[in-house]
């Protein structure tokens, strides 16, 4: 199979909401917090959205969705071979090998929304993120159960990240199929969420800017 083009996909991913992608494990009550931190580049200590949670929450998404043809009756990721998400994404598991043409770069945090941030910080002592609280409420009293105030740490709402895709393209691959998978993909994921607890109102996203360009 013959290497064609790059072709690139980019735009800017604006929080509409807090979003939350952390370390830990989600459901892990940690009372004080701390351990409840977003991720953070090591020695920069900003904010990013790893590649790996754009591209794995696009194709959760694109194989429950009718279109895709993926097979996910078992519970697991696709791995038949031939059908767009696994022409996409990679076939998961070793028995129909398929060539995986995304790249999904990590999205760093845009200059502007870096400045907004580092003001807050001076001003607020803001640490890139906000502290959230939230009450796990006991179900008999009706009032917060015991130690069941937990906080997470969220990416203010309004905060901006670029957004990086490649798609590599071989010989007789429909290049408008599969652009329109991915960025079927993105739509959906503004409709859904992005990191974890979006059935409470996180990770609600809008791409802006979004182009499709070949690449030199
Ligand atoms: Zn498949």
């Amino acid at each position: 199979m013959k290497l064609r083009k790059f072709v690139s996909i980019t735009g800017t991913i604006h929080c509409e909401s807090g979003l939350r992608i952390g370390g830990t494990k989600e459901g892990i009550i940690e009372p004080g917090g701390s351990e409840n931190t977003i991720l953070r580049h090591p020695i920069t200590s900003l904010p990013y959205i790893p590649g790996s949670s754009l591209k794995g929450k696009m194709r959760s998404l694109l194989e429950t969705d009718a279109s895709s043809g993926a097979n996910i009756d078992n519970g697991r990721p696709c791995g038949c071979g031939t059908c767009l998400v696994c022409k996409v994404f990679g076939s998961h598991g070793m028995a129909h090998k398929e060539i995986t043409r995304i790249l999904v770069r990590d999205c760093v945090i845009t200059d502007k929304s870096e400045t907004v941030l580092r003001t807050a910080q001076e001003e607020k002592g803001v640490n890139f993120a906000e502290i959230k609280s939230e009450n796990i409420i006991d179900r008999k009293s009706g009032i917060a159960a015991k130690g069941g105030l937990r906080t997470q740490e969220r990416v203010p709402s309004g905060t901006e990240f670029s957004m990086n895709i490649t798609l590599k393209l071989f010989d007789g691959d429909n290049e408008g199929q599969i652009v329109d998978f991915v960025r079927k993909g993105l739509d959906l994921i503004q409709k859904d969420y992005l990191g974890s607890s979006g059935s409470r109102g996180y990770g609600k996203i809008k791409i802006e800017n979004l182009e499709v360009n070949d690449l030199a």
